[in-house]
């Protein structure tokens, strides 16, 4: 793997291997080499990519967009500060879609992400394998990791954005609990849904910079209070505590098993169910039949939200400036607005913040944005009803099931494997139907867990997602472990 090597010639590594990827945006100079330490630091010298919606002192924080081409951030994210405490080595940042939004990271004023995964059959050169989207919005963390460029990568998840690329590129991918990990720093695209995510190669990894990250910040007004993450972690040690996948209920929801769901998806998702049953888990089939509706209220809600946090790229307080031509009245701000986000914002942003612009219009608000919110109180009213742990957070605690509820629940990753590049319909709602299996945990903020299963030779990566009740990180995280070994 290049991440043994040394930070320099890591650098050299990556620059190489990373001209048939494009996962990386920039790198960071080489560390000088750290004072001696009494105490090794519990991720000394890991190599760590950082999504460029990352805010970082020493590089820029672009995420992808024409809008902020030429911005560095005058601090470091919280999360960032944290792995560099825990003695990460931050090598670079990593493509995505501009602002989190897309499924195929192809939006992005870099050019598209190309999956690093090449089937063990194939006889063609690494180079000259076959074109696949590595899955959006953070395609670069995940191919970095895929490609072994980093140890771990950090990502962001409103609706799918770490479990998606995690799948189509055959690595680790875990959106933690909405509000354990700190998005001080972190550049918003819908804030009731976005978490920071982090992808790695195996669990064991995943739950190191998981640990680092995992801690209360007084600066991100969403984090979630000491209080409510003890209570929750008391809860979920109370229901599955042994280790033992005897006591393990596992949920199978029959709407996340669409008729869309290709073969190729099916077989190793099956076959890892069974593997969990003869090792002594119970199988309990379970319904969560809002489910159907969360694709659109995800779209709503996140749209309307976007379209709020995209309205300070005006060119004047934030993001890039494009001047009137001369001779203009230099009062009419409205076009200066419209030719610097024009110029700025690529054609999935504009097209996002006039869906959400006009969801939250006063004609259009009770269909779509209030209608949103209320299948979104219904999505979580489905999990709280299948799961054994109650949900701490909510304000009617009779919402706890008995014995007769579910630890985990388990379903694929997503519908396909990763789809060629190229060829891919951008525009059409068709790309939207990607996260169709991934915006139902972030509508109701659950941890959910991306992990790669078993294929064939001549397949493409399958994963498999296991989603808790909300503060169950650690529990997804274990179960994760059973389906590695
Ligand atoms: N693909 C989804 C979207 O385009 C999710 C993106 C994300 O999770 N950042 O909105």
């Amino acid at each position: 793997s290049l991440t043994r090597l040394s930070p320099h010639r890591l650098r050299n590594a990556i620059r190489e291997k990373d001209s048939s990827v494009n996962a990386f945006i920039c790198m960071s100079p080489p560390p000088k080499s750290a004072p001696e330490r009494s105490q090794r630091l519990p991720l000394q010298d890991v190599a760590i990519g950082v999504k460029d919606m990352i805010c970082t002192s020493d590089m820029k924080t672009t995420s992808s967009s024409g809008m902020l081409r030429d911005f560095t951030s005058p601090f470091d994210a919280t999360v960032v500060t944290l792995l560099r405490e825990a003695g990460a080595d931050i090598v670079g940042k990593l493509n995505c879609d501009e602002f989190g939004m897309g499924s195929l990271n192809v939006h992005s004023v870099h050019g598209p992400v190309v999956n690093p995964f090449q089937p063990a059959s194939s006889t063609v050169q690494w180079e000259n394998r076959e074109k696949r989207s590595a899955g959006g919005s953070s395609g670069g963390s995940a191919a970095s990791v895929a490609a072994k460029m980093c140890s771990a990568a950090l990502s962001t998840d409103t609706g799918g954005s770490t479990r998606l690329p995690a799948s189509y590129c055959g690595v680790v991918g875990l959106k933690p609990s909405y509000g354990l990990i700190s998005r001080w720093g972190v550049i918003s695209f819908a804030d009731s849904l976005d978490c920071v995510g982090v992808m790695a190669g195996d669990i064991s990894t995943t739950r190191d910079v998981f640990d680092t990250l995992n801690v209360y910040d007084a600066r991100d007004p969403t984090s979630a209070s000491p209080d409510a993450r003890q209570r929750a972690s008391a809860a979920a040690t109370r229901a599955w505590s042994t280790s033992s996948l005897a006591d393990l209920r596992i949920g199978i929801p029959h709407e996340y098993f669409p008729s869309e769901l290709s073969d190729e998806v099916l077989t190793p998702v099956r076959a890892a169910i069974e593997r969990l049953k003869s090792r002594g888990a119970t199988i309990v089939p379970v319904s969560l039949p809002s489910t159907p509706y969360a694709l659109s209220a995800y779209y709503v809600i996140s749209s309307a939200e976007a379209s709020s946090n995209m309205a300070r790229y005006d060119g004047v307080q934030y993001g890039l400036h494009v001047p009137l031509p001369p001779g203009t009245n230099l009062t009419n701000t409205a076009s200066m607005y419209a030719r610097t986000r024009s110029v700025g914002f690529g054609a999935e942003v504009r097209k996002r913040i006039l869906l959400g612009t006009y969801a939250l219009t006063a004609d259009a608000f009770d269909n779509y944005f209030l209608q949103a919110q209320r299948i979104r109180q219904l999505v979580r009213a489905d999990f709280n009803r299948v799961f054994r742990v109650p949900d701490v957070l909510s304000s009617d605690p009779t919402d706890a099931v008995d014995g007769e509820g579910v630890d985990v629940l388990l379903h694929p990753s997503a519908i396909r494997t990763a789809p060629p590049l190229g060829a891919e319909d951008t525009d059409g709602l068709q790309t939207y139907v990607q996260d169709v299996l991934t915006v139902p945990a972030s509508l109701a903020g659950l941890p959910a867990l991306s992990v790669p299963l078993p294929t064939n030779d001549q397949d493409w990566p399958v994963g498999v997602s296991v989603v808790g009740q909300w503060g169950c990180d650690d529990t997804v995280l274990r179960v994760g472990q059973f389906l590695e070994s």
